[in-house]
């Protein structure tokens, strides 16, 4: 049995007992790092760290990994021989130049483990149909993660992946999921679409959401989040990973952060300095897989700014929570001295009824101080000043608004040399 299996009550445990085994689990991992990864065992050299000795404390000591690390020294990640390599992804690096991230057949099974006791606490089980509309190909994991948790639980899976609108209503109509896995603002889409088709959504009990947060710093619900669910007259769950942490951080049915399993990662929050963040403060979320084997990580940065709720959770689970991804480390903005994420800007224009669209500009205004522009067209007539004093009132900053044509607004947002539509324009100085 692979270890974590043996752990995987313990999230309910209390935080001594969850700590024992987080420590043991890390000093095999650390220990393993230094054996196999060639990355690592130079790091760990350099440092002078001593992998029998690492402790969830003095972890902090240890050099972070990022995305330019991965990018820079893709090859000396690899900790396992040709032979041993079951599968490879591709992870867009930071200057656009995919990496790749190597998986074993070990940590396909811990995938399938990692996901199943995700979609089991938001309350999957062998009965579920679940309809995923993620693409399993295309050299992602994603769709691979899912698709392995639903069958580990016994859960029957419809990979429609990446389809239209009409592909996914037809679907639905013909197969009746019960489930369905995928970015909240394209469940908002299908929802209204099949709404309109006049075909039964009953079938449909829960939505798995990814990509996108559902709720605001102070965890109340998301305009998005209230929609799916009274579209699809569902509930719907947030779940946090990435290709290089392979580890999920998903809600549970009482739908209030998503639950680390002490088995399978060691997480903290760091502030700007890279220190551990005071409990509960906002920061970047710093996460150390346990137990992988292909391209085992440690301290890996994963860029997003999230908190960790750290009380018991009405479930009976014991371990910390992740709060909503606020936004991205290098799209936060400083403005006079309060710090904003394009997210909170969009949560809260999307709370405006009178707005049709809009975009937001940041610009350099001094050292110490972004400007910020919002753009907006609009649906109904509405002033200014009441745009500013609701944006004032949720971000603590008062930006600059702009009421502009739909046309121009749209001419700006989908640009047909872009793949997707783009609400946030960075034409800050780079220092
Ligand atoms: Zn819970």
């Amino acid at each position: 049995m692979k270890s974590f299996e043996h752990y995987q009550k313990s999230s309910f445990l209390e935080l001594s007992a969850r700590q024992k085994i987080q420590t043991q689990l890390l000093r095999q991992h650390m220990t393993y790092c230094n054996k196999s990864s060639p990355f690592y065992r130079q790091l760990f050299k350099k440092h002078g760290v001593v992998p029998e000795s690492v402790n969830l404390d003095n972890l902090q000591d240890v050099p972070f990994t990022d995305k330019h690390c991965l990018e820079r020294s893709n090859k000396s990640f690899i900790a396992v021989s040709q032979e041993s390599v079951a599968d490879i992804v591709l992870s867009s690096g930071t200057t656009g130049a995919p990496t790749k991230i190597v998986y074993s057949q070990g940590d396909l099974e811990r995938l399938a483990y990692n996901e199943r006791q995700s979609l089991a606490s938001c309350g999957l089980n062998a009965h579920d149909r679940v309809l995923l509309t993620c693409t399993i190909d295309r050299c992602f994991i994603a769709g691979l993660a899912y698709y392995s948790g639903a069958r580990a639980l016994g859960a029957a899976c419809i990979r429609n992946g990446l389809n239209s609108l009409e592909s996914h209503a037809g679907i639905i109509k013909l197969m009746n999921p019960t489930v369905i896995v995928g970015v909240p603002s394209f469940l908002r889409k299908l929802g209204n679409f099949v709404s309109h088709q006049k075909i039964s959504v009953a079938s449909v009990k829960k939505l798995v959401c990814i990509g996108e947060p559902l709720r605001n710093i102070d965890m109340q619900k998301l305009t998005l989040l209230e929609d799916i669910e009274k579209i699809w007259k569902a509930k719907a769950y947030s779940t946090y990973s990435s290709s290089e942490i392979v580890t999920t951080f998903c809600e549970c049915e009482r739908q209030n952060g998503g639950h680390l399993h002490p088995e399978l990662a060691v997480a903290e929050i760091v502030d700007e300095r890279g220190r551990r963040a005071s409990a509960g403060a906002a920061g970047e979320l710093v996460v150390t897989p346990l137990g992988i084997e292909g391209m085992p990580l440690v301290r890996f940065r994963t860029g997003d700014i999230s908190f960790m709720i750290d009380e018991p959770c009405a479930c009976g689970r014991k371990s910390p929570r992740l709060g909503p991804i606020l936004g991205r480390k290098k799209q936060m903005l400083k403005i006079k001295g309060t710090t904003v994420y394009p997210l909170a800007v969009f949560s809260a224009l999307d709370n405006i009824s009178e707005i049709s669209d809009y975009f937001i500009t940041v610009f350099s205004q001094d050292a110490l101080s972004d400007r910020l522009t919002v753009t907006v067209s609009l649906r109904y007539s509405c002033s200014v000043r009441r745009i500013s004093e609701v944006l004032a009132a949720s971000l603590r900053v008062a930006p600059e608004v702009v009421i502009a044509s739909e046309e121009e607004v749209r001419r700006v947002v989908y640009n047909p040399s872009l793949r997707k539509p783009v609400r946030f324009f960075d034409r800050r100085k780079k220092v």
